[in-house]
């Protein structure tokens, strides 16, 4: 790291001569040091800094900047979490400079991917009719694997497919040895790691046959071909001259290699992260990326930010005492003019009842007060936290959105539905093929496996299916699925867009077979108008499946369409896709231990380190109000037991306590300010015998 420069607090007037000459309008809206970073010449720059800093807006300056020095936009990289984020920092980019700046490709890694493969892949041997596979799909191709190996389901202990997909996925995104996974993370399986090479071989092999790619594939493609493929690296390569990273603490080793290569020709990448913020370990990233980017960029320059424009000095005095308590951590505790505002809330209701009652009560004063809903949200630490409120949301007629585990798209009858528009476009598509014939009256897994081994001899020529003879108990079932199929390959309806028009035909015999297989049609049927409407909007089924795999919608708005700013609805969410965001007043619910942190990461202690920085990533969201829930009792199915009493969540600490102010709701609903003695827990002798003899 010898040739790393750090650019640290400078004079004034040192600072005043860096910024000039690149000193423009666009650098009055920055602090010094980020003008620095916006205005930064050729090289690795990396930006390491806390929460709330201005690291996305510096970020998006830069941009702007290198527009108006007459940067080509489409020469600019900029890679970011979601299609979202990327959306939003252009269309902050554009106000800046203008229109100019859509021309400038920008994504996230895997979109990136997908997009370079399409166009370079058939010269790597990657035929560029590929299919993308979901992490589902690729755990139901895995399996196919294993069950083809004959390891029966039968065996003991042997790793279910979601093992098996989890080993795989790690090594390649980590570059850990498959032996070294089994030993750190599932030392029962340690005496099985041949068996896990053969699976994996046979996965990949199948991969290859069939034409599917999945996820870690879009990268590994992508980093492959920039390392053993020199004529289309160089292509690859010499597209862009500026490579822009948002989040980069939430990367990993994989996508590191990818900015190496992508930067060989030079190294004008600029990359921003706060080591504090990485919250994204299983999915392989470490926040160790970040801290050796200077090491894979010789002449990195870095500068750190300490000033924080979001929260009020309150609000960053707890989440600042509660990130100090974390092991490892480069950035530094934060500050900011901001004086002034309340302690953030700490608040112990009763139950979940109560809890749901006092952030309803609460929203509605703040709203008011004039905070409109959209600068409002709700965050959890997983999606089905939310349930209670959910519904006296929906009672109480305000109107939310909820982001993160949207499970839309997992639902089976979404699943059997896309299977359909899957084999049409290829027709190798083995794991589709399996879904849908499972589905058919009269056939099992015998017959499903028989057909889809013919239609493998039969080089999957469209006509093999027809040409499977069938048990007779299925023949109906087989006569109408090759007529559709037919019909489905034929030109499209007229009147109808074409994808949407693909769903309505399928749906002519799934919506059949779903009343048969499912006891709640409605809402399923529901889901389908949903997708078929969705569908409308895609010039292609290739486009439709692509967009669905690699962007599933994250947010229920996602679906409905219309930017934040036009509706003023409150938002749920988990932790981890409020990542990046802010807003006016946040409510941290379920703050209770084994909720979160989650009961599975107490006893290891990386995950507990990494559920500290996502409470640290929660708690920085909010600009000016701040309250922390925590039920004291639950009832709970999640649970083993019917009935608990909470600990409130061991990261809030006396110390933080102490930077918060202890809020108690009364039963009518109105809240008690007053400091409390430390509550005895609360027993109800009902609820602590409810349950026992079943509902
Ligand atoms: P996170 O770590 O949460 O991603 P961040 O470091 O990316 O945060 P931003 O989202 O870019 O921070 O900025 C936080 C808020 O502070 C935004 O509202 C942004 O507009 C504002 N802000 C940042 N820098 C300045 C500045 N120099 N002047 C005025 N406002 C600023
Ligand atoms: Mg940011």
């Amino acid at each position: 790291m010898t040739d790393t420069r750090v650019y640290e607090g400078r004079s004034d007037a040192q600072r005043a001569a860096m910024v000039k000459g690149g000193a423009r309008s666009l650098t009055s809206e920055l602090n010094a040091e980020q003008a620095v970073a916006a205005t930064f010449g050729d090289g690795p720059l990396l930006i390491i800094a806390g929460a709330g800093t201005g690291k996305t807006r510096t970020l998006i300056y830069r941009l702007a900047h290198l527009i108006e020095k007459g940067v080509r936009p489409e020469r600019i990289l900029l890679l970011t979490f979601t299609r979202r984020a990327a959306q939003e920092m252009l269309a902050r980019a554009e106000r800046l400079v203008g229109g100019a700046c859509r021309g400038v490709n920008g994504g996230t890694f895997h979109a990136t991917a997908h997009r370079l493969l399409r166009r370079f892949g058939a010269a790597a041997g990657v035929a560029n009719d590929f299919s993308i596979m979901d992490q589902g799909d690729a755990e139901d191709l895995i399996q196919l694997s294993r069950a083809q190996l004959g390891y029966a389901e039968s065996k003991k202990r042997f790793p279910r497919k979601e093992t098996l997909h989890y080993v795989y996925s790690r090594h390649i995104n980590t570059g850990f040895a498959i032996d070294d996974i089994l030993r750190d993370e599932y030392s029962q399986f340690v005496d099985y790691h041949d068996d896990f090479l053969k699976i994996f071989a046979d996965y990949t092999r199948r991969k290859g046959e069939r034409n599917l790619v999945d996820y870690d594939d879009l990268l590994l493609f992508w980093a492959t071909m920039l390392e053993a493929a020199p004529s289309i690296a160089e292509r690859i390569a010499s597209l862009y001259d500026h490579v822009l990273v948002d989040e980069y603490q939430d990367t990993n080793v994989l996508q590191a290699r990818i900015l190496r290569g992508m930067c060989r020709r030079h190294s004008n990448i600029t990359v921003v992260g706060d080591d504090a913020q990485s919250i994204y370990s299983f999915r392989g990233a470490s926040f160790r990326n970040i801290l050796d980017f200077p090491r894979q960029f010789p002449g990195t320059t870095i500068i750190a930010l300490e000033q924080n424009y979001r929260s009020t000095q309150p609000i960053l005095d707890a989440s600042n005492t509660l990130i100090s308590r974390a092991s490892e951590r480069y950035t530094k505790t934060l500050w900011t003019k901001r004086s002034g505002g309340e302690a953030p809330w700490l608040v112990t209701a009763q139950d979940e009842q109560q809890q749901t009652r006092f952030v309803v009560d609460r929203i509605l004063e703040l709203h008011e007060e004039g905070v409109p809903l959209r600068e409002i949200a709700v965050l959890f630490r997983a999606g089905y936290m939310s349930a209670d409120l959910e519904i006296e949301l929906t009672n109480r007629k305000i109107p939310f959105e909820k982001w993160g585990g949207l499970k839309f798209l997992e639902a089976a009858h979404v699943k059997d539905v896309l299977a359909f528009l899957r084999i049409l476009e290829n027709p190798r598509d083995e794991v589709s093929w399996y879904r849908i014939l499972m589905l058919l009256p009269g056939i099992g897994d015998v017959t499903a496996r028989a057909a889809i081994d013919l239609m493998a001899q039969m080089a999957w020529d469209s006509r093999a299916f027809g040409q499977y003879r069938v048990p007779a108990r299925a023949r109906d079932a087989h006569t109408q699925l090759v007529a559709l199929l037919d019909q489905l390959r034929a030109t499209p309806l007229v009147d109808m867009a074409s994808v949407s028009g693909d769903i309505a035909r399928v749906r002519q015999l799934y919506d059949g077979l779903l009343r048969e297989k499912y006891d709640r049609v409605e809402p399923r049927l529901a889901d389908l108008d949903q997708l078929q409407a969705i569908a409308g909007g895609y010039p292609s089924r290739e486009a439709f499946l692509s967009a669905l795999a690699l962007e599933p919608p994250q947010a229920t708005q996602d679906l409905a369409g219309g930017s934040d700013e036009e509706r003023d609805v409150l938002v749920l969410s988990t932790a981890h896709s409020a990542k990046g965001k802010e807003w006016d007043a946040v409510f941290l619910i379920w703050a209770a231990d084994g909720w979160f942190p989650m009961a599975r990461a107490i006893n290891d202690d990386e995950e507990l380190e990494e559920e500290r920085r996502l409470m640290y990533v929660a708690l920085t969201r909010a600009r000016n109000h701040l309250a922390v829930t925590c039920p004291l009792n639950s009832y709970s199915t999640r649970r083993s037991a019917d009935y608990a009493i909470d600990q409130l969540s061991r990261f809030l600490d006396r110390g933080v306590r102490e930077k918060m102010e202890r809020v108690v709701p009364r039963m009518d609903g109105s809240v008690d300010r007053e400091p409390e003695p430390a509550p005895s827990a609360p027993i109800d002798l009902r609820a602590l015998l409810r349950g026992r003899f079943g509902a």
